[in-house]
């Protein structure tokens, strides 16, 4: 057998992430490798956390990228500020707060869980009554933009009832960040990661984190050692450290790939976090009138839908499978199945970073809408491509 070179086809990723990749993020890949302590990548590191605190809306001294996907973003919190014997408040409304729980249990602490019907937000009342029942939590934690639904929940008024219960907050901002408003500082967070694949648009891999100067505190005041040597923040911050200080080595930083979340946080920082939110708005409010005009009814209601996920209902009798493969092999466009209690319920149509485009909308919607068709699937005569573009020409 001959192996050859590895050619992928050209997709539109239009999933739960990853999103599409801009080209100029992807060149910024291929530039030379250089060392990972050479003061010209140190002073890219520099920069980086600059544009971090753009994205995040924060100053936090502490706001670097990990070298990690986001699950790696979401363990470090975890066994950072959580200790055996901690109590911490879970919120699970879909799959992602279901990891939390078993992040915060293998740290050796107690999950204090309320539970949310998926579809739905957290409930800031729960939350509170748990607060009131359970005096002395370390955490609250909560997804901020659960992807397996595509619901967004209230992060200011969420961290907001930690803060007042003497609790740390920490929010899963992987789908939210660059796509919908993050506020860092504004919410009063502490400790929010993130993914550099879904509104970042850049290779998966890097997941950015900031971490409050309380949080910090918290960190390096700990009984214990951090059960993970990897993930340990105190030596992490050796590497990443203050500006200026000199840096140790922790672990080979995956220098390429920062040359990518450089570039892609750029151009966030070129169009300004706050229009990339307005784009993401506007063009899931597009795709939701193309999706209306064939008849299709999204999950969640408007008021927590996330904007760059989309979780549209599968119309009944339809194999859905069969449409995301078509979608795939006559389109090159990949769109997300549901997952957990949604699978067979919900596609999760994506409209993540450099993906939520007009150019996006209209792919998806012509082609669901030709494939639907020819499957002879009982829905709406409207036109989704024109329902869209009436939406975008407004
Ligand atoms: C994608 C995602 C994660 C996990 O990120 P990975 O990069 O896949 O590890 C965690 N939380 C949410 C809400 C996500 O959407």
């Amino acid at each position: 057998m001959t192996v050859t070179s590895f050619n992928p086809p050209l997709r539109t990723l239009m999933g739960p992430g990853p999103s599409d990749v801009h080209p100029r993020v992807l060149s910024a890949l291929a530039r030379p490798t250089i060392g990972h302590l050479d003061p010209q990548f140190v002073a890219m590191m520099d920069e980086m956390k600059g544009l971090l605190h753009h994205a995040f809306q924060t100053e936090n001294p502490l706001t670097i990228p990990l070298s990690g996907p986001g699950s790696v973003g979401m363990e470090t919190c975890f066994v950072n500020l959580i200790e055996p014997g901690d109590r911490v408040i879970v919120c699970q409304n879909g799959v992602f707060g279901g990891r939390m729980k078993e992040n915060v249990e293998r740290c050796g602490a107690t999950a204090i869980m309320v539970e949310d019907d998926w579809g739905l937000p957290v409930d800031p009342g729960k939350v509170e009554d748990a607060l009131k029942a359970n005096p002395g939590v370390k955490a609250v934690a909560f997804v901020h933009a659960e992807t397996s639904t595509g619901v967004q929940s209230d992060a200011a008024l969420l961290c907001r009832l930690a803060q007042e219960h003497g609790a740390l907050s920490i929010v899963d901002a992987v789908t939210s960040l660059g796509g919908t408003p993050v506020l860092t500082d504004e919410w009063g967070a502490d400790a929010i990661y993130s993914g550099s694949q879904k509104c970042l648009s850049c290779v998966p891999g890097l997941s950015p984190v900031t971490l409050s100067r309380r949080a910090e505190d918290v960190i390096r005041g700990r009984n214990h050692k951090v059960q993970s040597w990897f993930m340990d923040l105190n030596l992490i911050m050796g590497y990443w450290g203050d500006s200026g200080a000199s840096r140790s080595y922790h672990h080979t930083a995956p220098i390429n790939a920062l040359y990518a979340l450089h570039e892609s946080l750029i151009m966030l920082r070129e169009e300004g976090v706050e229009n990339a939110w307005k784009r993401h708005a506007r063009m899931s409010k597009a795709l939701v009138a193309g999706l209306s005009a064939i008849g299709l009814e999204m999950l969640v209601d408007e008021t927590a839908r996330l904007p760059q996920l989309n979780s549209v209902k599968i119309p009944e009798g339809v194999n859905e499978a069969e449409v995301r493969r078509r979608l795939l092999v006559d389109y090159d466009l990949e769109i997300g199945a549901g997952l957990g209690a949604l699978a067979g319920k919900v596609w999760r149509i994506g409209l993540m970073g450099a993906g939520a485009t007009p150019k996006n909308v209209t792919l998806c919607l012509g082609a669901l809408q030709a494939v639907l068709t020819d499957m002879k699937a009982d829905i709406g005569h409207g036109d989704a491509v024109q329902a869209a573009q009436k939406v975008l020409m407004a």
